[in-house]
């Protein structure tokens, strides 16, 4: 199959064009009338961003996630300053042909601020064509390839006990996915502040030792097997922290364990290594955490390197982006995994859904869920119910956002000092996620 068959299988379901035509035959032409953005801290420390995409019609508009953790604040004045006013008076039914054109406008593509504005206009302009329609977004994009969305949750703990203890709590829940970890980023690796050798007068702090994680996570999946059985489906997350040998090391000792799969083995940077990981073993392999450009993802994908795709939607381009990846994962027998990290948000999470439910190569959605005060400010979030993921059949995304309630909570001041990616060695040296 060529590239341009397969961009051309990933348009507009056939069956699906008339009825939309159908639909909104005789109404007057649309237009953008205005493009804001939401930044708030959703009433929990979160770095949020919203894009609201308001058109010519009274009361029709639509909204999309371009939250950033660590850009919030340059994702905001992205929106405000150089897309809104390049939006404004463009025809919002048009989303293969405004997507290009804010993505080319800027001549160099793909940087992780513009995508998130990419994503959320692409999410906005899917939400008001649905609600044109009164179509839920997933019938236009094909209709229901299944009745819900099944998740992964996450179970961590500071020793193989309460790990275990963590996955049977989810299985019980109704889980059949769980993501097993052992003290959290880099744990099982991690040496204790100020053990081992240092430098003198250098970094003391907690250091990760990939020999160690190489010894230790194998020793946890061979524990849970042999407490859990085969049933529930177990993942890890390496968060990217392995040198190229070490992660084939790693992919070859869990393989006795049966993963469903082994999620970010490698650095972005050293993807080229997934073909001796491929030859070795038959561990599977989810990738793409960190990816923002289709040269990234279409090697591995074509080349039959990994398992899962695992990309955050509001990353890449948004449904748009997802079901072209979709089709190309469809076609070379690789599944999707939308990553959905702590720090994201209830419209991002449904713009996966709304892709989860139309496609057939499907494979397992990242677990996330929200507190009250977000449910009441995005009435629509979905819910988690026994380990499946729960939307709505309202047109469009079947979110709203209450603009009164986000402003209520601003978002906060980046705090100072590293973030949670910052790990180092023993000599003080950084490892990279
Ligand atoms: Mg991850």
């Amino acid at each position: 199959m060529t590239r341009r068959d397969l961009l051309k299988a990933a348009a507009l379901p056939a069956a699906v064009a008339p009825l939309y035509s159908q639909r909104t035959k005789g109404l007057p032409r649309l237009t953008i009338r205005e493009v804001k953005a939401v930044p708030t801290s959703g009433g929990n420390h979160y770095q949020w961003v919203f894009l609201k995409v308001l058109t010519s019609e009274p009361g029709l508009y639509g909204i999309g996630s371009a939250s950033n953790i660590n850009q919030a604040f340059t994702v905001t004045t992205a929106i405000q300053k150089h897309y809104a006013p390049f939006l404004v008076g463009k025809d919002p039914d048009r989303i293969e042909d405004v997507w290009q054109n804010a993505n080319t406008r800027n001549y160099w593509r793909n940087s992780t601020v513009q995508n998130n504005v990419l994503s959320a206009l692409d999410m906005a302009l899917w939400d008001i064509k649905g609600k044109r329609a009164g179509m839920p977004v997933y019938d236009l994009l094909g209709g229901k390839a299944r009745d819900a969305v099944p998740m992964y949750a996450h179970a961590d703990g500071r020793d193989m006990q309460e790990v275990e203890n963590n996955v049977r709590r989810y299985m019980e829940e109704g889980y059949r996915h769980v993501r097993a970890q052992m003290g959290g980023y880099g744990g099982g690796g991690m040496i204790p502040a100020g053990e081992r050798s240092r430098p003198a007068g250098g970094y003391a702090g907690p250091a990760f030792d990939e020999d160690d994680y190489v010894d230790a996570i194998p020793r946890l999946f061979e524990h849970l097997r042999s407490k859990l059985g085969r049933e529930v489906k177990l993942l890890h997350d390496v968060h990217e922290h392995l040198t190229p040998a070490m992660a084939v090391e790693l992919a070859k000792r869990l393989e006795p364990y049966r993963m469903f799969f082994v999620e970010d083995i490698l650095p972005p940077e050293q993807i080229a290594y997934f073909r001796q990981i491929r030859q070795v073993t038959s561990t599977p392999m989810a990738m793409g955490e960190l990816f923002t450009h289709p040269h990234e993802w279409v090697p591995l994908i074509s080349e039959r390197l990994i398992d899962f795709i695992r990309c955050r939607v509001s990353q890449i381009g948004g449904i748009t982006a997802a079901r072209k990846i979709a089709a190309l994962c469809e076609t070379f027998g690789v599944r999707t995994a939308w990553q959905e990290g702590g720090d994201n948000d209830p419209v991002n999470q449904l713009a996966a859904y709304h892709v989860d439910l139309a496609i057939s190569c499907f494979g397992i959605q990242e677990e996330n869920h929200f507190p009250p005060v977000a449910h009441e400010m995005l009435p629509g979030t979905c819910e988690l119910k026994g380990g499946y993921l729960y939307g709505n059949d309202a047109p469009g995304l079947g979110i709203d956002i209450d603009e009164a309630l986000a402003v209520k909570y601003p978002l906060e001041p980046i705090p100072p000092g590293d973030s949670w990616t910052t790990v180092r060695g023993v000599d003080g040296s950084l490892v990279k996620p």
